[in-house]
């Protein structure tokens, strides 16, 4: 098997590698189509999920992708290469381990090559509790103006105030201000909305529908939702899923090892979120550790932190733009790509690899 030709460059191709994979490895699928939004080229888009094995297996591994939409491009591949893979799978049966791969949770973002969904919504920032007030975020408010100047790209004036406020405050309140997420700027950066949107409402659906054993507890549930555009260049940092409690972090390290990072720690390289996707998981089944939980985040460097914030920036900078040409939507589209995507073997090699490494680990034996 070649791990590149397990991805793809559209939306649409990508799902069809998805569905062709999973009914190839005999799996069940799923399909929720999306109510409204269409894709790039006017595609349908859906979520689709794949049960590989019995429905009633005791144990049950989820791998999500396209939480973050362009960073779909990466986690979709993954989730092919794993349905294609037949000792994997066999594996997963004699552990009576039931594989549900949920493809593309954000396709609207997949498909138009944004990290946030059809609403500007960060799907990540979006499973909050909505009945209570929600969080302030003072620093963003501070310096979203620098994020998103009026012209683009920015100015040297608007590069160079910027560049000043990052020296003043350092790189590590910079990261926190604009992706810790924010409920105040609808048409910002990071923003996790207002509701749960149509995204969340499904994958808590979809969870509510596998997540138990036929109306019985699962024996455990395993996550990794993978995602793009964080850390050193091909390598998927493992980031811990679940509350701030030592017992459940030691418990997700003695699974996927000690490389396991937290960003309630520090230890991570992202910065410590708000109302992560995670917390679907207590949002529907109850509260941890009620379940034998564990999960982590795949998290795959791709660029430089700046580069990639900077094609964020000009990616909202276009949401707020909607009139720009041709020529200047083209590069900034162009970025997002490469930002949450290296296009090259190995890359695309080293990503099968460490995904199909931290599944073999979930498996419970
Ligand atoms: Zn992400």
């Amino acid at each position: 098997m070649r791990a590149s030709d397990c991805f793809a460059q559209s939306y649409a191709v990508a799902r069809q590698k998805f569905l062709d994979a999973a009914r190839a490895a005999g799996a069940a699928l799923t399909e929720f189509p999306h109510p409204t939004a269409l894709g790039r080229e006017e595609e349908p888009l859906a979520i689709d999920v794949a049960l590989v094995g019995a429905p009633d297996a005791p144990h049950c591994l989820m791998i999500t992708s396209g939480i973050h939409g362009t960073e779909g491009y990466c986690g979709s591949g993954a989730q092919v290469a794993l349905l294609r893979d037949a000792t994997l799978r066999a594996a997963c049966a004699e552990a009576r381990v039931a594989l549900l791969l949920v493809h593309a949770v954000n396709p609207y973002g997949f498909s138009h090559l944004r990290r946030v969904n059809e609403d500007n919504v960060d799907l990540n920032r979006n499973f909050m509790d909505f009945d209570q007030p929600l969080p302030d975020n003072p620093a963003y408010a501070e310096v979203a103006p620098l994020l998103l100047p009026s012209q683009w790209p920015p100015s040297q004036a608007d590069h160079t105030a910027l560049m000043q406020a990052i020296a003043a405050r350092g790189m590590a309140w910079y990261q926190a201000a604009v992706s810790a997420g924010q409920y105040q700027d609808p048409d910002g950066m990071f923003f996790g909305g207002t509701q749960a949107t149509w995204s969340n409402y499904t994958l808590r659906r979809i969870l509510a529908r596998y997540g138990s054993n036929g109306g019985a507890e699962r024996a455990s549930f395993r996550w990794i939702d993978i995602h793009t555009g964080l850390g050193p260049r091909g390598y998927g940092e493992p980031i811990y899923m679940g509350p701030d409690d030592a017992a459940q972090l030691a418990r997700t390290r003695e699974v996927w090892g000690n490389g396991v990072t937290s960003m309630y720690d520090g230890s991570s390289t992202s910065a410590q979120l708000n109302g992560v996707a995670w917390l679907a998981l207590p949002q529907t089944l109850g509260p941890l550790p009620l379940l034998d939980y564990a999960g982590i985040a795949l998290e795959f460097g791709t660029l430089p932190i700046a580069e990639v914030l900077e094609a964020l920036r000009g990616d909202h900078w276009l949401h707020l733009h909607p009139d720009a040409d041709e020529n200047q939507r083209a590069l900034i589209r162009r970025a997002m790509w490469q930002a949450f995507y290296i296009d090259s073997d190995d890359w695309r090699e080293s990503v099968v690899a460490q995904v199909t490494d931290a599944v073999e680990k979930g498996i419970v034996r």
